[in-house]
This record gives structure tokens, C-alpha cells and sequence, in this order.
């Protein structure tokens, strides 16, 4: 089900407990400001999810509520993800999913990574 991303944090939300290492993940890249893990359920050859370390819901909660520093951090690693699985000469997707029209579904803030095959037009129509 999608969530209502106007909703507070939910520190009990799948992606904060990966973070607290309540949860297991496979670890792509972390560094102060983000963490990159593969997804459990990959609709791509590579699927990998990138995450800022603090407690955000949405793209607009972080970029009204988190630091200069944060977001620079959190861009950067999407750009590092990207460059260090061979993805810039192929090419990539980024997706970030918000609120019920994007059918979000885990409300902390993540970017979708998928490559690795030729991923056909942006949308399903
Ligand atoms: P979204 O619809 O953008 O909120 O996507 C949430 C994504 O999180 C989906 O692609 C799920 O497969 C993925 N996901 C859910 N739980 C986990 C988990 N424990 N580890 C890795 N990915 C997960």
C-alpha cells in the first residue's frame, strides 16, 4: 500500500531499522551521509536503493528540513553508487517514488538505482 508522505517519521519503517542494523541488507556503499543496498525484490539486472542516514519521509521533507551538508552527501552518493558499478557509459535510471500517486511504499526517502539492461520509456502507459 502507498503511504501518506505528509505523515510524520515512522522510526519503525523498514528502512530506519536497516539503519539501526535491525535488519539485514546487502551493502552496496555507506559513508557518513547515505547508505546504498541492494533491493530485496530487483525489477532490474541491478536494483540498488540509496538512502540518506536521517530521519526523512519524502524528497521534499529533505530538501525543506535537511542541512546543506546532508543533501550535498546524499546526491553524492547516488553519483558515487552510479560511477563505481560501471553505470555512466551504459546509462541508468533514478527513481525516487513519493506519496500515493508515486506508490511509495517505504516512507524514508530513497532513490531507486536500476540498470543493467536497456530499461524501455519512463512510464507505463
Ligand atoms: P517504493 O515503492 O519506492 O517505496 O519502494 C520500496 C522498495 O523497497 C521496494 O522496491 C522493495 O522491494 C524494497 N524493500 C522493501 N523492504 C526491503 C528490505 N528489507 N531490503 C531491501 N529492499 C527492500
Amino acid at each position: 500500500m502507498p503511504i501518506d508522505a505528509t505523515q510524520p517519521y515512522d522510526s519503525q519503517n523498514v528502512f530506519a531499522k536497516i539503519l539501526r542494523g535491525e535488519i539485514p541488507n546487502r551493502t552496496v556503499y555507506e559513508d557518513e551521509w547515505a547508505l546504498a543496498f541492494h533491493d530485496i525484490n530487483p525489477q532490474a539486472p541491478l536494483h540498488v536503493l540509496v538512502i540518506p542516514k536521517g530521519a526523512y519521509v519524502s524528497w521534499d521533507d529533505f530538501s525543506a528540513r535537511a542541512s546543506a551538508e546532508e543533501i550535498a552527501g546524499f546526491v553524492r552518493a547516488v553519483g558515487h553508487v552510479a560511477r563505481e558499478a560501471g553505470l555512466v557509459e551504459p546509462g541508468y535510471r533514478l527513481l525516487a517514488n513519493i506519496g500515493g500517486h508515486g506508490h511509495q511504499e517505504v516512507p524514508h526517502l530513497h532513490v531507486h538505482v536500476f540498470a543493467g539492461r536497456p530499461l524501455g520509456p519512463m512510464l507505463a502507459r
